[in-house]
């Protein structure tokens, strides 16, 4: 059958060493690092929870580069979160935590752009959090380390600056829910494939950005993102 019009491009985020990673899905952990989570106005190990953002919403900058994303429209409180993103390399439903490892290709080192003046007015409403999370150019995202060369992350720096300014600091040790964790709980839910990205939660400290303004990403061990704001 032919297709009627012509189907969108595959979103790709480029790998390190070589290749290109064909995005499937974009699945994301809220609150999952206690310091970030009682900056939201919540305590303790609330069980975890998820929202996507399209998988095209992947803006992919090769190391060394300088990525550059608009300031999206109906915001004037953009906030900056840097992430550990997981890419899955092979799917499923189910999957136990002590398989979960197995699942894991790769890292990145992601940003999940957030329009909180959106998203809080969604939350005291009770509605979806999509425009505060799923607009274009809002998931800004290194190239993916293969696990082969980066070995399997369980403690590193992530931080964040702005224009030279430090301003999220914490380590994936202190996540609440760790990676084994999550790809357990997402696989209750969905049946994972290969090719989904899983951004695994912002450490304290996420603030808002402006135009002009460069934020610098980095995962120990994955490099740095590095966008700028026009
Ligand atoms: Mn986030």
């Amino acid at each position: 059958m032919t297709h009627v019009i012509t189907p969108a491009a595959l979103p790709c985020v480029p790998v390190r060493g070589g290749g290109s990673w064909p995005v499937h899905r974009i699945y994301c952990v809220g609150r999952n690092y206690a310091e970030h989570a009682q900056e939201m106005g919540f305590t303790g190990r609330e069980p975890p929870f998820f929202f996507c953002k399209p998988a095209d919403a992947v803006v992919p900058v090769p190391f060394g580069e300088t990525g550059v994303v608009a300031y999206p429209s109906l915001t004037s409180d953009l906030h900056h979160e840097v992430e550990l993103v997981v890419a899955l390399g092979k799917g499923g439903r189910d999957i136990a935590a002590a398989d979960a490892p197995g699942h894991v290709w790769g890292y990145a080192v992601g940003l999940d752009l957030t329009r909180r003046d959106r998203q809080a007015e969604m939350k005291k409403l009770g509605r979806p959090w999509e425009i505060g999370k799923a607009f274009e150019q809002s998931a800004p995202i290194s190239p993916i380390v293969p696990i082969a060369v980066s070995g399997t992350l369980r403690s590193g720096a992530i931080t964040l600056a702005v224009n030279g300014q430090p301003r999220q600091q914490g380590d994936i040790a202190d996540l609440i829910w760790s990676v084994a964790e999550i790809i357990e709980q997402l696989s209750r839910a969905w049946t994972l494939q290969p090719g989904d990205l899983v951004f695994t939660g912002t450490p304290a400290g996420v603030g808002a950005v402006v135009r002009g303004d460069l934020m610098e990403a980095a995962v120990a061990g994955l490099g740095t993102l590095r966008v700028v704001l026009r």
